[in-house]
């Protein structure tokens, strides 16, 4: 059984700065993540793009911000259980909970704070047979590193700002032949980038495709043809990679079943005070919560987490009186 004053769900970028917070506090934390490696949506979505609204970060790479993060917390020594996802929830007789992994992994603590974001993620994918074969074999759901693609023949399906982003940069700067393939004639994308990637399709740069979609795959070790139907009928496309781009459903999963209250696929917590859930003990904050005047924001949640941690502290330890002071009085003493 593993241990701890606050265990975190999700290890994103607020999941992350809670151990910050914390830390300050003399608490110590687990995070769990399904994923294997920490930084939720920015990691895993979008690590090669620059945030502009990080307060004192005039630009940052998601990327580079989670590496920073992770520095940030060194002197309070997390510890994780990666690759597993929260199940279930028991609460004990002494008021702590036991949270339970996918893998039977056991862990206890008085406070568990979800920052569980979007939940764990589930990419749609499009109703074609074989696809699961060519998964991580020229299949890519997610674009991670698009220095993988530099030089590629490359197919992007889908009609959101994701497929024109990536259409778009696998083509102006990496040097892919980049085919578009798109189901209708518009877009869900911001304007200006269905007008670039039209100018780009005048111009010749990359290969536009409306009216159309993947409907087969082949390849024997890994994907080497795609089958597009068009209005004029199916045609047989050589490529690299192919980017079934159509994004990603938010699934809550298990955590929907905690007793918590939920609304519109979010956590219910009190803004007001600490951004509690309705269980005593159990708090979400990021983009796992919803409150009058919500915003899915990094920063917001960074701020639900300081605010979040001093009332754990409040809670862990009711006699204790704690005094707000500032990291540049006090410096960062860790463990
Ligand atoms: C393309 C894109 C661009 C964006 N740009 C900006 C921007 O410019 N500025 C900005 O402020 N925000 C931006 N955002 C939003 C920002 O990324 C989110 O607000 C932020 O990631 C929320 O952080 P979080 O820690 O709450 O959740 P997440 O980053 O979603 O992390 C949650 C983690 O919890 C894990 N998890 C969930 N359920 C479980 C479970 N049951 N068990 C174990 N693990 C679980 C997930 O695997 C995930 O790793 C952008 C988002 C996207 C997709």
């Amino acid at each position: 059984m593993i241990t701890t004053d606050i265990l975190i769900i999700g290890a994103g970028p607020v999941g992350l700065f809670t151990v910050f917070e914390a830390g300050l506090l003399k608490l110590r934390c687990h995070l769990i993540d399904s994923l294997a490696e920490p930084g939720g949506q920015c990691a895993e979505i979008y690590p090669k793009k620059p945030i502009y609204d990080i307060p004192g970060f005039p630009e940052v790479l998601a990327g580079d911000l989670i590496s920073n993060l992770m520095k940030q917390i060194e002197p309070f020594q997390p510890t994780f259980t990666l690759g597993e996802s929260a199940v279930t929830i028991d609460e004990t007789e002494d008021n702590q909970y036991i949270v339970t992994t996918d893998k039977g992994t056991k862990h206890k603590a008085p406070i568990v704070a979800i920052a569980g974001g979007l939940g764990v993620f589930t990419p749609r994918k499009p109703p074609i047979s074989n696809i699961n074969d060519f998964e991580d074999k020229g299949i890519k759901y997610i674009v991670k590193n698009p220095e993988d693609f530099r030089n590629q023949k490359v197919v992007i399906s889908g009609g959101g700002d994701s497929a024109l982003d990536w259409t778009i940069y696998f083509a102006d700067q990496l040097n892919c032949d980049v085919t578009l393939v798109h189901r209708s004639q518009n877009f869900r994308a911001h304007n200006d980038s269905v007008q670039k990637a039209m100018d780009m399709a005048a111009q010749g740069k990359i290969n536009l495709l409306l009216d159309s979609e993947v409907v087969g795959l082949n390849g024997s070790e890994k994907l080497e043809e795609v089958i597009i139907k068009t209005k004029a009928g199916e045609m047989i496309e050589k490529v690299d990679s192919w980017l079934p781009l159509f994004g990603l459903t938010p699934k809550l999963g298990p955590i929907a079943e905690w007793g918590l209250e939920i609304e519109k696929g979010a956590i219910k917590v009190d803004n007001a005070t600490d951004y509690t859930t309705n269980r005593p003990g159990i708090y979400a904050i990021g983009d796992v919560n919803t409150y009058p005047g919500k915003l899915k924001l990094i920063l917001c949640g960074f701020h639900e987490a300081t605010i979040m941690c001093q009332s754990a502290f409040a809670r862990i330890y009711p006699d204790k009186k704690n005094v707000l002071k500032y990291t540049t009085v006090n410096g960062v003493n860790g463990f």
